[in-house]
């Protein structure tokens, strides 16, 4: 089977082609760069204007004219985002004549990790720009085992840079500036399987306002934030029985956040795999992967019924691919 997938809920605009008989993925992606401040969804959907048609014709001209079906990320995301790359989808799958496929963004990231590892049943933890949470497989749908009650973790850490008037992406900035910092008292907030950003990107913002070194402070903030994410997997790991975790999401390629999750994996005997960065960051290769899945189980969608949803929340799929065991 090869699909050509479609990505655009935020920042990268990308275009992909998996080919389940290779197991290869070939993507094109165009990042959108705020000049000021963080995503501007105006400006980001006209990033997506410009840039999807020269991604998709890039991964066209590799592809050829053999493709099965066109994947596109149905949300969550920014609505004008969307609406663009469902747009480019309907008219792609209409020209080639083959079918749509729609699928949930969130859900790729989880289910690229499921591919890429060949675990049959772990425990996901997306770790983000705009959402966090932690999901379990469980009688025919994913199940939320915990998310956050505020901000998504990635957006919390950009939103604690433009504080400093730091260039958008904070995440990667902050690691660096991590590298040489100390540990000063944040706070750290996990609720039962819930955690919080919100307090504690506030409070980072006081603490350099404050005069705390910005090291210190970006090291603290990671340490913390990092934690409450690997205090909740290891409780989800615990709570299901699972004994393996995948991670996805953009945060992932952060290397303290790998190595903590790696150390709490270990330590109670359970696997953990993350993919490589450009399976992690958002990706039209996670949207074809898990479009070809769906097109092989016969998931696919009209035209008339393909509308976006900027909400779609992981747990509103119906799974009607092989996700493995129930955790
Ligand atoms: P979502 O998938 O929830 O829609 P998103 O579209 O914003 O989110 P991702 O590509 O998954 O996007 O993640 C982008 C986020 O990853 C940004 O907030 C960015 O700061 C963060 N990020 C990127 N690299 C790193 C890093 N090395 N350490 C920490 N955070 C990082």
């Amino acid at each position: 089977t090869r699909i050509l997938g479609i990505e655009g809920t935020a920042w990268c605009a990308s275009a992909a082609l998996h080919d389940t008989a290779t197991d290869e993925t070939y993507i094109e992606s165009e990042a959108y760069e705020p000049e000021s401040g963080g995503i501007h969804p105006r400006e980001a959907a006209e990033h997506m204007r410009e840039a999807i048609p020269d991604v998709v014709g890039t991964v066209r001209e590799h592809a050829g004219d053999d493709i099965d079906a066109v994947a596109f990320s149905r949300g969550p995301g920014l609505g004008p985002c969307l609406r663009i790359v469902a747009t480019a989808a309907r008219a792609l799958s209409l020209r080639l004549d083959v079918p749509l496929v729609g699928v949930n963004h969130m859900v790729a990231h989880l289910e690229i990790g499921r591919h890429t590892s060949g675990f049959d049943s772990p425990v996901c933890l997306n770790a983000s720009g705009a959402n966090a949470h932690l999901l379990g497989y469980r009688n025919g749908r994913y199940r939320v085992l915990g998310e956050t009650m505020d901000t998504g973790v990635g957006n919390a850490i950009d939103k604690f840079t433009r504080h400093l008037g730091w260039s958008h992406p904070g995440g990667p900035k902050v690691e660096e500036c991590a590298r040489a910092g100390e540990y000063v008292d944040l706070p750290y907030v996990v609720k039962g399987m819930d955690f919080s950003f919100s307090g504690i990107m506030s409070a980072a913002k006081h603490a350099v306002d404050d005069g705390v070194p910005v090291e210190d402070v970006c090291f603290s903030l990671q340490e913390n934030v990092f934690a409450m994410l690997a205090e909740v997997s290891e409780r989800a790991l615990s709570l299901t029985g699972a004994d393996e975790l995948v991670l996805g999401g953009g945060v992932g390629q952060n290397t303290r956040l790998r190595s903590m999750l790696a150390e709490m994996c270990e330590a109670r005997g359970a696997d953990f795999h993350a993919p490589e960065p450009r399976f992690l960051r958002d990706n039209a290769g996670m949207i074809a992967v898990l479009g070809a899945r769906m097109y092989e189980a016969g998931d696919t969608i009209a035209v008339a019924e393909s509308a976006v949803d900027p909400d779609f929340r992981p747990d509103e799929v119906e799974v009607t691919w092989d996700a493995g065991g129930d955790v």
